[in-house]
């Protein structure tokens, strides 16, 4: 069996019905060591900690049942892997790894977006199903209670819209390109626009914002694509960087064809075997430990393709002082 699976083109590996590694060929520690940014030695719940193979993982129990296969993409430094389930019914199952980034075919880029999305999306309708129901089953219930059953299906109805308008900017960014209407935009504008939206969450978390925005920048683009730019950057900041910090904003150099900027704040920062990915969509740093930042892993997906579709680039580094910080581009016209 080793000898035949280490004769294999492709990554392959072999589990048994716990979940447990029998066999892995060489291909697919190398594959698995990309994809995770590290190497997994004995630490193989790592696996299913990231999005690609939390796909994965969730489809077993349906897959037992009634054996079959399912796929998931994983997208790394450019590089698009392929991964596929078989599930040997209640035997155990093997897991496959292709890199398939020289032909990466558009309807396995949709199917992958389509179980990403709604693997998403289970949790909140989840939730919202089940306060619903309790709260239609239980007319006695106290008031209180009540009231926090129905803000907690509401809270979770609006992380769901929310998901939609994240995930229709990116395709409009994407695929619809032509279709974008652009305009003669005042960045400036744009800027105070988002830091007057949080003005009370600044407070609350003792943020101060340095806007160095002094002068009205005009660029012919896209407002909401421009305004997504800001807004997620500066709403990852209140997130994730934590309290007493400060948040910088500046364009510090222009030339004939482009704008550029500097945006930091000096929060906790990412760690750095994180940061190659965290533009990637869905995508997060804290992964399938913690979901309660009700982050989607999207903000900087759209982040980096708003800003591309706007002609410029975009590097996230870590400062030296401490915090997160992004370095981007935007063509004037
Ligand atoms: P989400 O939409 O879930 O907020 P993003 O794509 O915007 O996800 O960000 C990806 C990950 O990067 C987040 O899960 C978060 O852990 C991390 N991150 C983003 N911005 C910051 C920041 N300013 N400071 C620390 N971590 C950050």
């Amino acid at each position: 069996m080793e000898m035949h699976i280490n004769s294999d083109d492709r990554a392959i590996a072999i589990f048994s019905h716990d979940m447990k590694l029998i066999l892995q060929n060489d291909c697919f520690r190398e594959y698995t060591r990309i994809i995770l940014g590290r190497k997994i030695e004995d630490e193989f719940d790592l696996l299913w900690e990231d999005k690609a193979f939390a796909v994965i993982k969730d489809s077993i129990p349906a897959l037992k049942k009634k054996k079959g296969r399912t796929n998931s993409i994983s997208y790394v430094d450019g590089r698009t892997f392929k991964i596929s389930l078989n599930v040997f019914g209640n035997e155990g199952f093997s897991i496959s790894i292709e890199d398939i980034s020289d032909s990466k075919n558009s309807s396995l880029i949709k199917q992958e977006m389509t179980s990403n999305i709604s693997h998403e999306f289970r949790t909140p309708i989840t939730g919202i199903m089940g306060y619903m129901e309790t709260l239609a089953n239980h007319p006695e219930m106290d008031e209180q209670r009540r009231n926090q059953y129905i803000q907690r299906a509401y809270a979770q109805s609006k992380r769901l819209a929310d998901l939609v308008v994240d995930l229709s900017l990116i395709s409009k960014a994407e695929s619809a390109s032509a279709s974008i209407p652009r305009e003669e935009i005042n960045i400036l504008e744009i800027c105070e626009e988002v830091f007057s939206e949080f003005t009370e969450k600044f407070a609350e978390k003792n943020i101060l914002v340095e806007n160095n925005i002094s002068q009205a920048l005009i660029i012919k683009g896209n407002h909401s694509l421009i305004h997504s730019i800001f807004r997620n950057m500066v709403e990852n900041s209140l997130k994730y960087a934590g309290e007493s910090i400060k948040i910088h904003l500046e364009n510090y150099y222009e030339d004939e064809e482009k704008l550029y900027f500097h945006y930091y704040d000096t929060g906790v920062g990412i760690e750095q075997k994180h940061l190659p990915r965290i533009f990637e969509r869905f995508y997060r740093v804290t992964g399938g430990r913690s979901r309660d930042d009700g982050g989607s892993g999207l903000g900087l997906a759209i982040v980096k393709n708003a800003i591309a579709f706007h002609g410029g680039t975009i590097r996230a580094l870590n400062r030296k002082g401490g915090g997160l910080q992004f370095l981007f581009t935007l063509n004037k016209s």
